[in-house]
């Protein structure tokens, strides 16, 4: 595929695309969502097709023009399956004395299991893209700013924060309700 060397007017108004949208929801007997087909799939070959969308986007944010000139090239995080609640997935970057920054990545494995094309196609370039901007702009301090939304457009993916799956039933207080309306991939990053 030819690429066409984005103009600025151009870069901003590209099409993007949403993959996961396609994949219908439905819900088990319990009332619990998930994505259909994702309740036969084995959890750890779906740790694999994660990991390798890791791979992807990361091989993909070594070769933004420019960008990935302000550094030496980002390091392929670990991932950590380790989150709970409502958040989907996190990226996380300690800035160490001396060294090189260290990044990782957070990830909900409950919601991966119920979710996973949405969270391998949606959430992962999306905490990627968070560490594209923490490795080459450390400067930058607004989470979802424009920095970040850039990398998303040129990922191809709406740059939005929130994402749209549900946390399981039996955890619905009042305060995970409130919580759902404001569901963002993840908590404040690392190091903010
Ligand atoms: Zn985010």
């Amino acid at each position: 595929m030819t690429r066409r060397s984005a103009r600025p007017d151009d870069f901003w108004n590209q099409p993007l695309t949403a993959p996961w949208a396609s994949v219908p929801l439905v819900r088990d007997a319990s009332g619990t969502e998930w994505e259909v087909g994702a309740d036969g799939r084995n959890p750890l070959k779906v740790r694999g097709r994660l990991e390798a969308a890791v791979d992807h986007w990361i091989d993909r944010a070594r070769a933004i023009p420019h960008l990935s000139q302000l550094g030496a090239p980002m390091p392929r995080p670990k991932v950590h399956y380790d989150l709970k609640g409502g958040i989907a997935g996190m990226a996380a970057t300690m800035v160490r004395p001396r060294a090189l920054p260290e990044q990782w990545i957070r990830i909900h494995p409950e919601l991966l299991n119920r979710y996973p094309v949405r969270m391998i196609q949606q959430t992962i370039p999306h905490e990627i893209a968070h560490l594209v901007v923490d490795w080459y702009l450390p400067k930058v301090r607004e989470p979802h700013g424009p920095e970040w939304m850039a990398v998303m457009i040129y990922f191809g993916r709406v740059p939005v924060p929130f994402h749209d799956m549900k946390p399981t039933a039996q955890k619905r207080g009042r305060a995970v309700v409130a919580a759902e309306q404001a569901l963002l991939f993840e908590a404040p990053h690392g190091r903010r």
